[in-house]
């Protein structure tokens, strides 16, 4: 298998997560809280997701996904829409004294608007408290 960056296989392993089996999915959603924590564990993580033959086709086929919207993304950058998030990263309300805080899963994924405001959410260093 090619190289891919660690957010990649952090966000492929995120959506393989529904369909592993249990032992399984629970060792990667540790090693994915590790991530977050700053560990690199998508060496690990890739170990685990390869050693079955259905979920290595998956995985390889969500990775060239990845790989082929990374590049869409690359060259739209910037256009209204086209949002550059990236997994883990953390989008909160705008709206003063609003804790509502969302944590992307996918690379490019578009955050939800706030449920209680209704407002689009921005990046949690943009957000400016009074
Ligand atoms: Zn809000």
């Amino acid at each position: 298998m090619p190289e891919y960056p660690p957010e990649r296989i952090y966000a492929a392993a995120r959506a393989l997560l529904p369909d592993l089996d249990e032992p399984t999915r629970r060792r990667v959603e540790a090693l994915l809280a590790q991530a977050e924590g700053g560990a690199a564990t998508d060496l690990d993580i890739l170990t685990l997701l390869t050693a079955h033959e259905a979920t290595r086709e998956r995985l390889r086929a969500l990775l060239k996904g990845e790989a082929t919207r990374g590049e869409t993304l690359l060259g739209y950058e910037g256009l209204p829409g086209g949002l550059a998030s990236t997994p883990g990263q953390v989008f909160v309300c705008p709206e003063p004294g609003c804790g509502y805080r969302y944590i992307i899963g996918e690379a490019g994924e578009t955050p939800p608007p706030c449920p209680r405001h209704g407002k689009p959410l921005i990046p949690a260093g943009e957000k400016k408290e009074r």
